[in-house]
């Protein structure tokens, strides 16, 4: 087409057919032709992120949806904040043992709250290390609690040899 335009501008104009207004419509530049480019571009753009979003519950993307009905029944009349947004998401947290800063992600509260049936007013407190590390006293503490347990029952049957 330019080169058309070219001829006609310079020498035979007048023997070239005039171009009707649908053709010069037809014609666009190579700047309207890239800016038509680029919004197709971000329409599709947009759809496709729009479809991604597109979830049962409206809820922002990196979180995890609440199945009320799997949490642990409460005598509260309360409603807990992750139960009345209807979602879990990432919440970060000073371990109240080493004072470290860390992430209770929302797949760690999902399981907390509906695999292990976990109290629903109950939050991470302490960081992962300290967790294990505190699991551990309470298992030793229990342990020699019930060792002792054990010794007293012997020492109180009659007839067990060792007297009091
Ligand atoms: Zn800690």
């Amino acid at each position: 087409m330019s080169l058309i335009v070219t001829h006609c501008r310079q020498s035979v104009r007048a023997t070239c057919a005039p171009m009707n207004r649908t053709e010069i419509k037809k014609m666009k530049s190579n700047k309207q032709r890239r800016q038509e480019i680029k919004a197709q571009r971000l329409r599709r753009v947009v759809k496709k992120t729009r479809a991604v979003n597109s979830r049962p519950v409206d809820r922002p993307v990196g979180t995890v949806e609440v199945t009320p009905i799997r949490l642990r029944a409460t005598t509260s009349y309360g409603i807990p904040d992750f139960v009345r947004r209807g979602y879990y998401q990432d919440q970060p947290f000073r371990c109240k043992d080493c004072g470290v800063e860390e992430v209770w992600t929302a797949a760690q509260q999902r399981w907390w709250y509906e695999v292990a049936q976990g109290d629903v007013w109950t939050m991470a407190v302490r960081c992962r290390a300290c967790r294990r590390q505190e699991r551990a006293r309470k298992a030793e503490a229990r342990r020699i609690h019930l060792e002792g347990l054990a010794i007293k029952r012997a020492q109180s049957l009659p007839g067990s040899g060792i007297s009091a």
